[in-house]
């Protein structure tokens, strides 16, 4: 349909990118990237008409976005060249064609692309061998300054490695190390590497992409010396088992995927990395917040937990209540303690539902005065019901009288 329309309309349009590399590798992939030779912005605004759904432009790229109604997304892009006034700044646009289009790209494998215009519909174009890429399972960058250009293409070369079980070639992987040299990593913002942090955690195993990074000194090029880079390798192995035991147990979503990451790695970097992800990564407050309680009270209670001297659950739950289900699964994974495991399944799963069913009412009924014992009377029946001492309401009641 959008090939029909463009051959009426007078447009030059192709199907690129991730949706055509992922057609044939025969992956589901529910983005279609369309970059238009002429504006794509009008182009969309034609196809919106037609298709119906909502349509986002973004006028400073040329670009826009339409969501169909069933929630499919199609990225339509004006074809560019991009110049780079230096390293790693925002791309700046200019009209060009297909193919210098396709060069900008950041691995030959992302190069392919089908024409969608009637006249030509099907024409596969691969300018720079990114099918042969494809079957060898290679990624390479289409020139010896790509990673220098945009360094966030490393993070997307590890992404697809994993991803697809691919490789960098040779010569690639040499473009990397040499950009690294250089230092590149320093010139992406905080929100940047926020970004690509993200789409890391939603990848199926973000853990061999971490420690991927944190081998080949990416993640040293951001943050610093890692304190104990052979620890940290293994604290995103444990990272990876408990955020899926988590996520089994439906007590945490992949949303909170990249607070749990960010909590290890900054345990394993010097203090000043924690400053600088709360002041550069663009985190929301409550991430900010849950960040900075882990540190300041989360660690110390590990070792608590972690001793084998008989706790009551009441200290347990002591222990925890406070801390989010994002420190949790991080304090699981950096201890690797099975007794700590346990008290925090043993909490997440029983202890912090376990509530008092007396109010403020009732007491006032059995003539309390109002005041800090209330709270002072709700945190004993507690302990009370956690260890096992009581259990419905009538035992609350009794309690107090008693
Ligand atoms: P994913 O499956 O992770 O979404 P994708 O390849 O579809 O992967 P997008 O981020 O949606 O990734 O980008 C669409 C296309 O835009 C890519 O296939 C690639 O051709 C190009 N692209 C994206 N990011 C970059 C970049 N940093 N440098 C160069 N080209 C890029």
């Amino acid at each position: 349909l959008i090939g029909q329309k463009a051959q009426k309309e007078g447009f030059k349009v192709y199907a690129v990118g991730g949706f055509v590399r992922d057609l044939l590798l025969g992956v589901p992939n529910h983005d279609i990237d369309i970059v238009v030779e002429q504006d794509a912005i009008s182009f969309a605004r034609k196809i919106v008409k037609y298709l119906g759904g909502q349509i986002k432009e973004y006028q400073k790229f040329g670009t826009a976005t339409i969501t169909l109604k069933d929630g499919m997304k199609i990225d339509f892009a004006t074809a560019r060249m991009e110049f780079y006034p230096f390293p790693a700044a925002m791309p700046e646009v200019e009209e060009t064609t297909i193919k210098h289009d396709l060069y900008r790209r950041d691995f030959t494998i992302n190069t392919l692309a089908f024409r969608l215009n009637s006249d030509k519909f099907g024409d596969f174009l691969d300018f720079f061998e990114g099918s042969k890429d494809l079957e060898q399972g290679s990624i390479k960058v289409l020139y010896n300054l790509s990673f220098v250009e945009d360094p966030t293409r490393i993070f997307r070369a590890f992404r697809f490695e994993s991803r697809y079980s691919f490789h960098m070639d040779d010569s690639t992987m040499g473009f990397l190390l040499n950009a690294l040299e250089n230092n590149v990593m320093q010139k992406l913002s905080g929100t940047r590497i926020f970004e690509e942090f993200q789409a890391i955690v939603l990848e199926p195993n973000p853990s061999v992409i971490l420690i991927r990074a944190l081998e080949l000194g990416v993640l040293d090029n951001i943050f610093g010396k890692c304190s104990n880079p052979q620890q940290l390798k293994q604290n995103f192995k444990h990272t990876m088992d408990s955020i899926v035991c988590l996520k089994e147990k439906g007590i945490l979503e992949k949303k909170d995927f990249i607070l749990v990451y960010l909590l290890v790695i900054i345990n394993s970097y010097p203090k000043k990395v924690f400053e600088i992800i709360l002041k550069d990564f663009n985190l929301d407050k409550g991430s900010r917040i849950i960040i900075r309680n882990f540190f300041d009270v989360g660690l110390e209670r590990i070792e608590k937990l972690k001793s084998n001297k008989h706790l009551d659950p009441s200290e347990i739950y002591d222990s925890l209540n406070g801390l989010s289900v994002h420190s949790l699964c991080a304090m699981m994974a950096i201890a690797d303690n099975d007794l700590l495991k346990n008290r925090i399944f043993l909490y997440l799963e029983e202890l912090h539902k376990v509530d008092v069913e007396i109010t403020g009412n009732d007491l006032k009924e059995m003539g309390i005065k109002p005041g800090p014992v209330y709270s002072k009377i709700i945190s004993r029946l507690r302990q009370q019901k956690l260890n096992g001492e009581i259990h419905t309401k009538d035992d609350e009641l009794n309690y107090i009288k008693s």
